[in-house]
């Protein structure tokens, strides 16, 4: 791997605020970002839009090995059910393999990237440079995803609380590629910081990994 190549892995469970201080990394140390959830949103979408059963495997796995980057741009990706089926379809071996090198590609691209996700410490980027596991209580994170996802539609708190939940435990609990904090990864709790603090707090942390 060419070590001019900086890569930054941000890992931690939903609305724990990686994907909004992965973003500010990556502007901070001028590096590329991925948001790799978009791409497992984004298998679950044209399953459901191809009627297909996001469970099975077979339907999945051609959808993940024929993915293009304009699927990325659909606006449907970021709505609670295709979150909740991004996590059924993350849990098939073949949709993970595939999406891999989609995502190994796009970091060692110069001059580097930082990716967020949940494997991204442990299996995608296990030499990054600087690898972060950002987390908050499931309470909050509920709280934070169910205030974003009211302004478009009318969705009650509890329901959020529950998706995440059930979320968590699947990801965490999948055999392949399970949702962990990497050996070597700092934590950043966010539950009782604003977005500016827990970014402030992310910097100092990967600073502190990239001169050790
Ligand atoms: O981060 P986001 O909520 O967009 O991720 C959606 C789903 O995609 C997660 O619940 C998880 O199941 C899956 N995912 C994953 N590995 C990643 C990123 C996301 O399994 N690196």
């Amino acid at each position: 791997m060419n070590t001019d190549i900086l890569t930054i892995a941000i890992d931690g469970p939903a609305a724990s605020g990686k994907g909004t201080i992965a973003r500010a990394v990556a502007a901070k140390f001028g590096l590329r970002h991925l948001d790799t959830g978009l791409l497992y949103r984004a298998v679950a979408a044209r399953c459901l839009q191809a009627q297909a059963d996001p469970a099975d495997p077979d339907a999945a796995t051609q959808i993940a090995q024929t993915l293009k980057p304009a699927d990325l741009a659909r606006s449907d990706l970021r709505s609670a059910e295709t979150g909740r089926m991004a996590s059924v379809v993350a849990a098939h071996p073949p949709v993970r393999a595939a999406l891999l090198r989609w995502q190994r590609d796009f970091a060692v691209e110069a001059p580097g990237a930082v990716l967020d996700g949940r494997d991204i410490g442990t299996v995608v980027l296990p030499d990054a440079r600087a690898k972060l596991f950002v987390t908050a209580e499931a309470d909050v994170r509920a709280a934070r995803r169910w205030r974003e996802l009211s302004q478009k539609s009318d969705i009650a708190y509890r329901d959020v609380l529950r998706d995440i939940e059930e979320r968590d435990a699947r990801d965490a609990g999948r055999a392949n590629a399970p949702m962990r904090q990497a050996d070597n990864a700092a934590t950043l709790n966010t539950t009782e910081m604003s977005i500016d603090r827990a970014v402030d707090e992310a910097v100092r942390l990967i600073d502190a990994q990239l001169t050790a």
